[in-house]
Formats: structure tokens, sequence, C-alpha cells
């Protein structure tokens, strides 16, 4: 077997395992969403990514392996990061950077995978990991979309406001003589 197939099976497996997980923190990040928009698409790509589940299912039963998962460190850590600021409040703005973490990591692997299975003549492969790729860009996409025409000018307003009050303290305050 060469050495490009090894690696193409063992980052599916990373993959499918990564997936799994997401499976299971998606929800959570949905329910801390705070703007109905994007709840919406959180809860939109968890049932892409089931989708997603079936197709390395399907990858895998085109090479002839069994779909087994290996224990996706990277994807641990990123979701560990997700459920700290869920847990610290941190707010949709950070939210989305979070969730973009995760689609980067997830586009940086469909795209490796992808020009791996064309070189390996594996087509049918190549085209299932390129419908994956394209709804992980997707979602990025409708992410950047979120983030710049809401989320993150609220949070900059919210930032605002605080700094307005403190201004407004500081004024209130007698001035000390010189
Ligand atoms: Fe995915
Ligand atoms: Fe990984
Ligand atoms: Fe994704």
């Amino acid at each position: 077997m060469s050495e490009l197939r090894d690696s193409l099976i063992k980052e599916l497996g990373d993959i499918y395992d990564a997936e799994q997980q997401l499976l299971k923190a998606l929800p959570k990040m949905a329910q801390a969403a705070t703007s109905p928009e994007l709840k919406e698409a959180v809860e939109g790509h968890l049932r892409e990514t089931e989708q997603q589940i079936q197709r390395l299912k399907e990858i895998f039963e085109g090479l002839g392996m069994p779909a087994k998962g290996k224990p996706c460190k990277a994807m641990q850590g990123l979701i560990a990061e997700a459920e700290q600021g869920i847990k610290d409040n941190d707010g949709d703005a950070a939210l989305i950077c979070m969730a973009q973490k995760i689609e980067h990591y997830e586009i940086a692997t469909y795209g490796t995978l992808r020009s791996w299975a064309s070189l390996l003549e594996e087509e049918d492969i190549a085209d299932l990991l390129a419908d994956t790729l394209d709804e992980e860009k997707g979602c990025d996409e409708q992410l950047t979309e979120i983030a710049e025409s809401t989320a993150n000018i609220e949070a900059a307003e919210g930032e605002g406001a605080e700094m307005e009050e403190d201004e407004e303290e500081s004024a209130n305050e007698p001035r000390k003589a010189t």
C-alpha cells in the first residue's frame, strides 16, 4: 500500500472522530448562541455534520476498510476552548470565533484529503470529500457574514456603552486640584 494511501486512511480516521465529537458539541453551541440567526446557522450545520459522517462511512466502505475513528486531539482542544467560552458567557462574537477555528481545521483536512484521493485516482471518494469541503466552507462564510453584519458590531457597541459609563463616572468625580 502506498504511503499516501496510508496517510489518507489515517487522516480519515482522525476526521471521522472529529466529526463525531462535533455532533455532540454543536447542540451546546447552538444553545449558547444569543442571536436566532447564529442559532439557526449552527443547527443547520449540525444536520450537515450528520450527513458528513454518513459520507465518511461511505468512503471507508469504498476503500474496503472498517469505519474507525482515531481520537482527534486537536478537535478535543478546540471544543474544550469553545466550552470554556460558553461557560464564561463570552457572547456571540467569541462563539463565532471558536466555531470558525473548528471549521478551518475541517477545511484544512478535507482540502488535503480530497487532493490525496484524486492523486490516488479514487475519484468517487474525492467527490464525496469535495461535497463536505463545500459545506464546511459554506458554514465558515455564513459565520463571517453573521459576525460582520451583527455579532461583532453588537459586541463592540456593548464595549462602547461600558466606556461611556466609565467616562461619565470620571466626569462626575470631583477634580483634584493640581
Ligand atoms: Fe464537518
Ligand atoms: Fe486531528
Ligand atoms: Fe463543520
